[in-house]
């Protein structure tokens, strides 16, 4: 993984503590009028429970693991960033 900037940081920081990263997304389906929220490693599609078409989702919320204070994963992030200053 080619990291990029501080959300890739983020990402390479959990992965190497074992934190999976969680989002709750938030679909709205337009030809139903059904508005329904699913928990997913990423901010993927998911099917309309009514009509079966995917849709995006228009609103993702990534939610942090409580246990994620136990972790120097700020501190890690810290340092990848500086690193990636460094490169530029
Ligand atoms: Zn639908």
């Amino acid at each position: 993984m080619t990291i990029l900037d501080e959300d890739d940081a983020v990402a390479v920081a959990m992965e190497a503590f074992g934190i999976e990263r969680r989002f709750i997304n938030c679909y709205h389906c337009e030809a139903c009028d059904v508005e329904w929220t699913d928990e997913w490693s990423c901010a993927c599609d998911d099917e309309c429970p009514e009509c079966g078409r995917d849709f995006s989702p228009y609103d993702s919320d990534e939610v942090l693991p409580p246990d994620r204070m136990d972790h120097d994963v700020d501190r890690i992030v810290a340092e990848i960033t500086a690193r990636i200053a460094l490169k530029k």
